[in-house]
Parts: structure tokens; sequence; C-alpha cells
């Protein structure tokens, strides 16, 4: 018999996710009348907005004539887009990008998944805890686990827990590792670093040769002065960061997909042999070979984001969502409970009271409000004794969530 991708057996079923989606399954049996209301998973319920789907009508008209038919496009995006994104995103905020080093694709967390393919199989690899859950698991299906621990933790990857204790700025491993990943606004405690915070892993990389591999799929929730958007913000970054950008919750692209990946010209790796390799080569090389770009209409519909009308209707979705994030943070603060996050990003992360563990919590919060959370645990050792709330709901629903959150001590 033929064998499969051993790493891939290794990786442990979500017992608590499923578990969870039980419990809410046999609530409402047995509570048919209870109006449950969902605030534990991370999607966006907003519509498009008209400019982007403008943009996508407009795609879709050029296909249907010959004149104007467009297949396949380069792997690495139109160049229309690419040129959008770096004015739009880097340039006006002084930030010097070429197009180059820009390569759209179909979602941040395909390339985050795929990114590690062009770095050794032994690098060692540090993450926050808790973490978003593919930084792991795509490091485990590539060989570089090492052995799960009882704790839930991998031997082969090291953790940097982010706790009150430390107000979420994370613990640096020991020993450098050869990549580190970094999400802020971070899901899923919603919590930010400040400029001179991530200047600190900044430097930290550069001075022990680390990359850093930074997701800032949250970026658009930034509304701080002295919280940057983007790595890049950062002097020195360039020369040892890629970064992670996602239209999903910046623009509500979750079901559209599309997202890109900032590979700059001054990061280069050990080729193992004495020389060096230049990350972004070794990008493109990987995307020509396994992908063949991301969706022209789609395309089209991000590319018209960038105009003033599209930045503003984008915009207003984003106060929509901050706005929940404030009337929650408030609630929860109301009913005498300990929050943080919220304010930068579209996560609550709230700390269960007197002594209950993340799932006791979560369960209260179902039988008491009706209130669908995830429980912190689920996302690695530090997250337990919170849960995470999203502020992605209608500003009804999170309206009555807290209203109902007065009765829950
Ligand atoms: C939602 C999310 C992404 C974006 O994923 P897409 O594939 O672009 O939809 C990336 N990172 C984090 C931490 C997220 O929560």
């Amino acid at each position: 018999m033929y064998e499969v991708n051993h790493y891939f057996s290794q990786l442990p079923q979500s017992y608590l996710f499923s578990r969870i989606a039980k419990t809410v399954a046999d609530f409402r049996a047995q509570h048919p009348e209870a109006e449950i209301i969902r605030m534990g998973i991370g999607d966006v319920t907003r519509p498009i907005a008209p400019a982007a789907l403008e943009g996508m009508a407009e795609g879709i008209r050029a296909m249907g004539s010959a004149d104007t038919f467009v297949g396949y496009g380069p792997e690495q995006g139109h160049e229309f887009l690419r040129s959008a994104i770096a004015e739009g995103d880097f340039h006006s905020r002084g930030i010097a990008m070429a197009d180059d080093e820009i390569f759209v694709s179909d979602g941040a967390k395909s390339d985050i998944g795929n990114f590690p393919d062009i770095l050794d199989s032994h690098i060692r690899v540090a993450v926050t805890d808790p973490v978003y859950p593919v930084y792991v698991d795509s490091n485990v299906m590539g060989g570089r686990g090492g052995k799960l621990q009882p704790d839930g933790r991998w031997s082969g990857i090291d953790y940097m827990p982010c706790t009150e204790a430390n107000g979420f700025v994370p613990d640096l491993p020991a020993k450098a590792p050869g990549v580190m990943y970094l999400c802020y606004p971070n899901n899923p405690t919603g919590t930010v670093l400040t400029h001179d915070q991530l200047k600190y892993f900044v430097d930290y990389a550069r001075t022990n040769g680390v990359l850093i591999l930074f997701d800032a799929a949250y970026e658009a929730f930034v509304s701080s002065p002295d919280v940057p958007r983007s790595i890049y913000e950062i002097d020195g970054a360039r020369e040892c960061a890629v970064e992670f950008r996602s239209f999903s919750k910046t623009a509500g692209f979750t079901g559209l997909r599309l997202g890109y990946t900032v590979v700059p010209r001054e990061l280069r790796g050990s080729d193992g042999h004495g020389g060096q390799v230049a990350l972004r080569d070794l990008w493109l090389r990987r995307q020509t070979t396994k992908f063949n770009g991301a969706s022209y209409v789609i395309q089209c519909g991000a590319a018209q984001l960038y105009t003033p009308e599209g930045r503003e209707q984008i915009q207003a979705t984003i106060d929509y969502y901050k706005s929940n994030a404030t009337m929650l943070r408030e609630g929860l603060t109301g009913a005498g409970l300990t929050t943080y996050g919220g304010v930068d990003s579209p996560y609550v992360w709230c700390k269960a009271p007197a002594g209950l563990s993340s799932e006791e919590f979560f369960r209260l919060l179902l039988d008491r409000c009706h209130i669908v959370t995830t429980p912190g645990s689920g996302f690695g050792p530090s997250g337990e004794g919170f849960v995470r709330l999203t502020a992605f709901s209608t500003h009804e629903l999170t309206a009555k969530a807290v209203e109902r959150l007065k009765h829950l001590i």
C-alpha cells in the first residue's frame, strides 16, 4: 500500500471545536425558541462595496466579448491592481514599495499556509500563544512540528505567550528561531503592538537573522495613531519581514477570495552552501509553478476599492464593525467583566469571571445570554480563561447581546 504524508496524520482533530459545535446544536434542540446570537466565528456580514461590485461587473462584461476577453493573467496579479495596491496601501503612507514586490493571490490563508514551502524543512518556528492555528498546522504538515505534547504544544515549535501579565506583548523565545509569525492587530486577542513595540521585534529579527512573517489581515481596523498598519512603517522591516494582506476582513471578500503578500527585494536567506538567495525570487518561482493567478474579475473589483468612492465605502463598513466592537467592550465591562482588544480590532478578548475556564464561561454565556463565543483555550494554552467575541454581527444583534449581558452576573 502507498504511504501518505505522515505529518498530516500527526495533526489532532480539533476536539474542542467539534465539542463546541455539538454543544450549540444540543442547546438549539433543547431551546428551539431561543434566539441565539453568534459571536464566535470570524466571518463578516456586511455586503460588498458598490464600487467593487461595479468593477467586477465591468470585468464580467469584458469577458463576454472576444476583443476584451482576458485569459490567464500574470501569476503575480494584474499590473493595474498591483500598482493600485502599491500606491494606495504604501506610497500614500510614505512607504516605498515596488509593484513587483507584491504578489496577489486568492487569499492570505493560502499564502500563509504555502509560504513555508520556500523555507528549509528544519527551520525553527516561533509563534505567539494564543495563535491563529494556520501558522502551526501548516508547519506541522511540513514536518517542523516535532512531537505533540500533553499540553497541546508541539516540541518542535517555540511558543511566545501573550498574557495579561505581559500586556499581550509576546515574550521572546529563549533561543532565536529561524522564522517568527506575528499577527497584529491580533486574532484572537484583538490586541495590537505600538510602533515602538513592533520596532523592538524588527530590531531583534535583524540582529538575530530571523524572518518575520507578519499577518496584517486586520490592518484596516487600526485607528490609534501610534499603531502601525503595516510592518514596513518600521525602519529596517524590509530587511527582515514578509507581510500578508487580505481583502477578506477589509472589504468583505471572504467569499470572493483575494489577498496579497509582500516580499521585499532585500530579503535574503542562506542557500546552505555559503551563498544567499532572494526570497522574492523563490516565492515567484513557487507561485509561477503552483499557482495560476487570482480571478481577473475579482481583481477588477479590488482595484476599485482604491478609488475615493471605494475607500469611503469600505471605511463605512469598517466603522460599522468598530462601533459594534465598542458596544461589546462597553457592555462586557458594564457587566463587570475584564476585556482586551476591540479598539483597533473586530475582536474582543474577554476574561472569564472568578476562576471559570474558557469552556465553562462559553457555556455560561450560551445558557444565560444565548450568545455563542469561541473559547480562548482553542487557540493555545495561554488562551485558557478567556473567550473571543467578534464584532462582525449587526448593530441590532450586538445591542441585543449587550442587553442580555446585563443579566449575566
Ligand atoms: C481571516 C484571516 C486571514 C485572511 O484569510 P483569507 O484567506 O484572506 O480570507 C488571515 N489571517 C488571519 C489571522 C485571519 O483571521
